[in-house]
């Protein structure tokens, strides 16, 4: 094993993974007082499965009593209404509705009402048709009832997870990326982290390694209590306007191992349908397919006929860290002094904070020299919500660059100037949104190649991303 590439310098705590967990995890352990090194092996945060989801900051309603899942999400969605103001963070309430078409569905919500109040969820109350249709006039009138969750809220997936890293290295964590984790020892008090990029010293490791958490297991301890089984989730979005035909979140009756096709705005201001859950090996094709994505829109169509006026702008696809189990998989090898956080689903992004706090409150502090941080350094975060103040409306913004998403010149050089400067058009556009919109490049990637010259790898408009 080489020597540690940063002499004399060993961290508390090295994260692998900068997922939005593997950020949350940063933010909680460096103001916890620990001295943090995140490790990803990406050239930049949140390539994994954080990199496209719902953004829906769900309440837990329907998780399962009493599993870590719905602790961590209870947990993570309180922490993120309590510090979503200090860090500048988007928030949009509005509400979701669980609605039935057809009889059996009609037959389950009792069922999940009673569920949503065993998770304290207690503002979930049933509806009638004609309730939900004065709500959401727009909805098909096949509709048979429902119930609503008015505390469920849209949120910004990225500004988040930036926020949470950002926040951790203002306070002093270090971020290391294009560093993937090989290989690793532990010599009874300390770990020495094989990456690509060198050695790296920890007294503790915290696996967040998202669609890789079970090859991080097999590296590190030599084995695996559970097994990838990434679920491919696919979305149609549609334009803007779109987003005026509903106000709530249009959630359908879960199964077992989906919460379905949802229909729902983001805060950027499309509407979108989706996603699908499929089971796939792959742990990184996020391909769409031409018949599956026809057959969301036909479903949103069906639930939501003045959807077929709308064109679409893009589509999607995500992948899942799901495993053979439902539950999450946060395991402590307290002999190794390491924690294994797999399987945390379809539901992270909720549950990230409190995830971060339940793992933070297994037995790993002991040894931390630094103190609680509680006046921390909140960092700017990314202002991109539609339904918030954006730059371009204020003066002196040097030019809006991307017309289609309303992104200026400041943004954009805020961005490539920041402390975690984007390294990919990827990176870019999850800082930004430039080329998101209805053009999706077309007609400000001339501009942005000149903005971006020398910053951005590959550089703008040599390769399509
Ligand atoms: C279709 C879909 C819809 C969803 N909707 C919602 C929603 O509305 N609300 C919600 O709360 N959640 C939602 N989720 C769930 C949420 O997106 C995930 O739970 C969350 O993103 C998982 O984050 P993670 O940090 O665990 O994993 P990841 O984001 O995969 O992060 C793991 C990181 O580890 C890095 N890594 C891997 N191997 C190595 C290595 N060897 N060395 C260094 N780094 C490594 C990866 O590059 C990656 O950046 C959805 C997910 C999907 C796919």
């Amino acid at each position: 094993m080489p020597k540690a590439s940063l002499p004399g310098k060993c961290f508390d705590v090295a994260i692998i993974g900068a997922g939005v967990v593997g950020c949350a995890m940063a933010r909680r352990f460096t103001l916890d007082g620990a001295r943090v090194v995140v490790l990803e092996k990406a050239a930049d945060v949140l390539d994994g499965a954080s990199k496209a989801n719902s953004a829906i900051l769900h309440t837990g309603f329907d998780a399962t009593p009493g599993s870590l899942e719905q602790t961590c999400i209870a947990h993570g969605y309180r922490e993120y209404l309590e510090i979503h103001e200090s860090l500048g963070l988007p928030l949009l309430k509005t509400g979701a509705m669980v609605l039935a078409w057809d009889d059996d569905q009609l037959a389950k919500l009792d069922g999940l009402v009673a569920k949503a109040h065993e998770n304290g969820v207690m503002d979930v109350a049933m509806r009638s048709r004609a309730e939900i249709l004065a709500q959401e006039p727009q909805l098909a009138s096949h509709l048979m009832g429902g119930f609503v969750v008015p505390s469920e809220y849209l949120i910004d997936p990225w500004a988040s997870a930036h926020s949470y890293i950002l926040q951790a290295l203002a306070n002093g964590a270090e971020l290391h990326r294009d560093s993937e984790v090989l290989a690793g020892q532990f010599d009874g008090s300390e770990w020495l982290i094989e990456t690509s990029k060198g050695t790296v010293c920890s007294k503790q490791v915290i696996n967040c390694a998202g669609l890789y958490g079970d090859v991080i297991d097999q590296r590190l301890l030599g084995k695996s209590s559970f097994i990838i089984k990434p679920r491919k989730g696919q979305f149609v979005v549609f334009d803007k306007p779109a987003s005026d035909l509903i106000k709530a979140v249009i959630l359908p009756v879960p199964t077992a191992t989906t919460k379905g096709v949802v229909i729902f705005r983001t805060i950027f201001g499309n509407l979108a349908v989706g996603p699908t859950a499929e089971e796939q090996t792959s742990r990184t094709d996020t391909s769409t397919e031409a018949g599956t994505l026809r057959e969301l829109r036909a479903k949103g169509i069906k639930m939501l006929p003045a959807l077929e006026k709308y064109e679409v702008t893009t589509v999607y696809a995500g992948l899942r860290p799901a495993t053979e189990f439902q539950d999450y998989q946060i395991n402590q090898d307290a002999t190794q002094n390491y924690i294994t956080v797999g399987g945390i689903r379809s539901t992270g992004l909720s549950a990230a904070l409190g995830i971060a706090r339940h793992v933070a409150s297994l037995n790993t502090r002991s040894g931390f020299n630094g103190k609680t941080i509680t006046a921390p350094i909140c960092p700017n975060p990314d202002r991109l919500s539609n339904y918030h103040p954006r730059d371009w409306q204020s003066p002196d913004h040097g030019g809006i660059i991307c017309h289609c998403e309303l992104v200026t010149r400041r943004e954009i050089e805020a961005a490539l100037d920041g402390p975690m400067p984007p390294a990919t058009l990827q990176g870019l556009k999850r800082r930004t949104r430039v080329c998101m919109g209805r053009c999706q490049g077309f007609y400000c990637t001339g501009p942005l190649s000149e903005i971006t010259k020398g910053r951005i790898n590959p550089p703008i408009g040599v390769t399509d991303e």
